[in-house]
């Protein structure tokens, strides 16, 4: 069989269930299509009640969360923000937006999250030199949960508000408490390929009231309390459609089946995989953490196997298959070659190392016996 003949294979397509059109159903029927409406409230109602923040703000992408969030904490020009290298673009994108700076913070070697070492060496330089971060940025990469306890505990002693971005770890936890509740201000998105999706979208949540008052009125033009339409802040047009907050709905109610999904995903890959030499799985929990296994991904050790990331993944592709490289860190993206770096040997060697499997939660046994078979050919 040529392997043109074969379906092609995700990295991660959205899934739908059945009780997305109900909810995109009843909008159309009731006229509400702006964004303003039932689902909207009951999106974010949702969110809370699975994450226990008391209050949640749905919006148009997760890096619209983010730039938000970072205006709640005061982030403004020439301000610096804590930032791990390894992570997508849209978590620091905002903080250019602001006119503030990154600061990059390499990775540790089990959760491929922020090294608190290395932070602390950071935190302590600034210091010393008198300049104090106005935010620290965290991020769950492929839905590991951070070391939490060592970072936190940081971000209290130097007094720096935690922004955490939950973009990938939705239905992940730390302690038995589900991620994006332990920042000042916690953010998930729901594009196409995260975990649950409404096509596009985002959420912020929050504990505190007057910030997510302030948040849905930033998101809405910041219009001031006046018949006419009158305006002192500057505002965007962030907020979610109700429509969009409909698939929303739909997708919170499968959101404990995707995350069992994914991780038995991961298990079986893991299983079957198990003795190709030079092959190995990261990110590993933390003490307490509970990972939603967003994607499940590999290294190749060089002193074991001749063959590169970049060779499996083309293989792959012969295979019809899509698989992706781990996100490039970003000090070494054109675009921050001017922003601060401490440490990145560990980084730069996962991103060297590594590839993302196909994970979708659609996929059956024989997909993955598909990817599984394909990688033995050639590893
Ligand atoms: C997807 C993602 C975002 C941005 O979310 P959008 O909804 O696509 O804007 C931010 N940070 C991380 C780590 C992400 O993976």
């Amino acid at each position: 069989m040529r392997s043109q003949d074969y379906d092609r294979l995700y990295l991660s397509p959205p899934h739908l269930g059945r009780h997305e059109l109900n909810y995109l159903h009843k909008a159309i029927e009731d006229n509400w299509v702006a964004p303003a409406g039932p689902n909207l409230d009951g999106f974010e109602r949702d969110i809370c009640e699975f994450t226990g923040a008391e209050h949640c703000v749905a919006l148009t992408s997760g890096t619209a969360a983010i730039h938000l969030g970072l205006r709640l904490l005061g982030v403004g020009p020439g301000d610096e923000v804590l930032c791990p290298s390894f992570t997508f673009v849209a978590t620091a994108n905002p903080v250019l937006y602001l006119g503030a700076t990154p600061i990059f913070i390499d990775s540790e070697a089990d959760t491929w999250n922020m090294c608190p070492q290395r932070l602390r060496e950071a935190l302590e330089q600034l210091c010393q030199q008198g300049r104090r971060p106005k935010a620290l940025l965290l991020v769950h990469l492929y839905g590991m949960p951070a070391k939490l306890r060592e970072l936190l505990a940081l971000a209290a002693e130097f007094e720096i508000p935690v922004l955490e971005d939950a973009a990938e770890a939705l239905g992940a936890s730390y302690d038995g408490r589900p991620l994006g509740t332990f920042g000042d201000v916690g953010v998930f998105s729901f594009n196409g390929n995260k975990i649950l999706t409404t096509s596009g979208g985002g959420a912020l949540v929050t504990n505190n009231s007057a910030w997510a008052q302030k948040t849905r009125f930033w998101a809405t033009q910041a219009k001031d309390a006046a018949p006419y339409y009158q305006h002192s802040e500057v505002g965007y047009n962030y907020r979610l459609s109700n429509l969009l907050a409909g698939i929303g709905r739909g997708q919170m109610e499968l959101l404990e089946d995707r995350v069992k999904k994914r991780r038995e995903i991961y298990a079986w890959y893991r299983e079957q995989l198990k003795f190709v030499p030079g092959l190995t799985f990261g990110p590993t929990e933390p003490t307490g953490g509970r990972s939603n296994r967003w994607l499940t991904t590999i290294l190749l050790n060089p002193a074991e196997t001749e063959v590169t990331p970049e060779q499996l993944r083309l293989h792959l592709e012969n295979h019809n298959i899509e698989s992706r490289p781990l996100w490039k860190p970003l000090h070494l993206q054109p675009l921050f070659t001017t922003a601060p770096m401490h440490g990145g040997e560990v980084c730069t060697n996962l991103f060297q190392r590594g590839l993302c499997l196909p994970s979708g939660t659609a996929m059956e046994e024989a997909d993955l016996r598909r990817v599984a078979h394909a990688i033995q050919a050639i590893v």
